[in-house]
């Protein structure tokens, strides 16, 4: 063998596929990215304006894409974990903040807790015509008065015979103008610390549910956003979802699967930022030279992609304990924290990268920022993260 046949080189194009991935993940891959290149992108910068169309979930449901990970026995495709998380990742190429976490919020968000928790009767009623595209549900824990600090909540469910009577508000709701039906966190008894909460399934046209505005953001305007009054709304104790008493510890489960999917789509959305910057950077030059050609730029992108595989690495390798039944709320919390804050400096960085371009509307950059900020507050802000992470150490 001559001796430069043993040189190794390095192979920046080589493409190795992490290891939770398959063929089939590839093929889903490849099929979602078609999909909402073709059936969504084209329509992003109007949604700005209108929020998205309904039709996008009976759509999404006929490719089988609203129950990618639940069980076939409800309509589901009955994946992996990883199949959502491919989602989570290709819907990024809709090129639409606002529809990825409109949609979200209805598969990963909204869903969850109904299959884990409710009756077969509730699966039948909720999750069987959601997958479908049918019904559209929305999840509401945040309140004007405690976001945070969940344990906070003021709306009362109160015992009135065989049913309950609701009152209350939230906000902040994603969907919530859309919805159908609403995954709502009560107090049923104030006296009993965590062991006072229940999750209810309310009907969103049942009398006295009043969706009061639709509010106004920095970013996702593709989605909406509500804030929703309850008053004296009645229901049958056979919305109550799960255990009466345990809705604290039920919704506390449903926001680790909320927020590892939510570093999947930060992961994927810097990814998608710094590949759109990057063409950029080759394309214009300034005092003779592209100027990704400069040091300074060059360490920009390089700084980028190195903060962008951290974070890769992290969410898959949390994923892959998720999905072999561990319940790794430490990693899930770092995952969340470390791809926010990734997605929001990559996207800042992309904005400077383009210098006046990346200011103005047309170049799409800042509107990644705008929308990409939402993820160091939503589903638990960086200080909670921070504070789940640093008091599993017994702090
Ligand atoms: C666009 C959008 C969509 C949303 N969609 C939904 C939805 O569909 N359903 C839903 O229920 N909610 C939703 N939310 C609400 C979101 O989850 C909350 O905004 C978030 O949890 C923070 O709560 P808060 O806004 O009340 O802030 P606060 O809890 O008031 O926090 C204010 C500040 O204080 C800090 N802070 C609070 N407590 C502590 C602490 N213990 N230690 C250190 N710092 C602390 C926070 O980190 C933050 O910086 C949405 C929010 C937005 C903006």
């Amino acid at each position: 063998m001559a001796a430069t046949e043993t040189v190794l080189k390095p192979d920046f194009g080589a493409k190795r596929r992490h290891f939770i991935f398959t063929d089939e993940h590839e093929q889903l891959r490849e099929s979602i990215r078609g999909f909402v290149t073709k059936e969504f992108a084209p329509h992003a910068e109007e949604w700005e304006i209108t929020t998205f169309p309904d039709e996008v979930f009976p759509k999404l449901a006929k490719q089988g894409f609203l129950g990618l990970d639940k069980p076939e026995s409800y309509g589901g495709e009955g994946g992996d974990y990883f199949t959502a998380l491919v989602m989570g990742e290709e819907m990024v190429h809709a090129n639409s903040g606002g529809l990825t976490m409109g949609v979200a919020v209805h598969t990963d968000m909204a869903m969850p807790p109904i299959l884990a928790f409710g009756t077969e009767e509730q699966k039948q009623e909720w999750v069987v015509p959601a997958i479908k595209g049918e019904k559209i549900l929305c999840l509401g824990i945040t309140e004007p008065d405690a976001g945070s600090d969940v344990a906070g909540i003021k709306t009362r469910a109160v015992k009135d015979g065989d049913d309950y009577i609701i009152n209350g508000s939230k906000t902040y709701i994603t969907n919530g103008h859309r919805a159908d039906v609403i995954v709502l966190v009560t107090k049923t008894d104030p006296e009993a610390g965590y062991d006072g909460f229940t999750l209810f399934l309310v009907p969103m046209d049942a009398p006295g549910v009043i969706r009061e505005k639709k509010l106004e953001k920095l970013g996702m305007h593709a989605s909406d956003t509500a804030l929703l009054a309850f008053q004296d709304v009645r229901v049958p104790d056979t919305a109550v979802l799960g255990q009466v008493g345990k809705g604290f510890y039920h919704i506390m489960w449903e926001l680790q699967g909320e927020r590892l999917i939510g570093a999947a789509g930060c992961v994927a959305g810097a990814q998608k930022v710094f590949e759109k910057t990057l063409q950029y950077a080759q394309d214009r030059t300034a005092f003779g030279r592209q100027i990704g050609k400069f040091q300074v730029i060059r360490h920009k992108f390089a700084e980028m992609a190195t903060k962008i595989e951290s974070a890769r690495q992290m969410v898959y390798t949390t994923a892959w304990r998720h999905n072999n039944g561990e319940y790794p709320v430490r990693e899930i919390s770092m995952a969340k924290l470390h791809a926010a804050r990734v997605a929001v400096e990559v996207a800042d960085e992309c904005i400077q990268i383009h210098g006046g371009a990346g200011y103005m509307r047309e170049y799409g950059v800042e509107r990644v920022w705008r929308d990409m900020r939402l993820n160091r507050i939503g589903a638990g802000t960086d200080e909670i993260m921070l504070d789940v992470i640093g008091r599993s150490y017994g702090l």
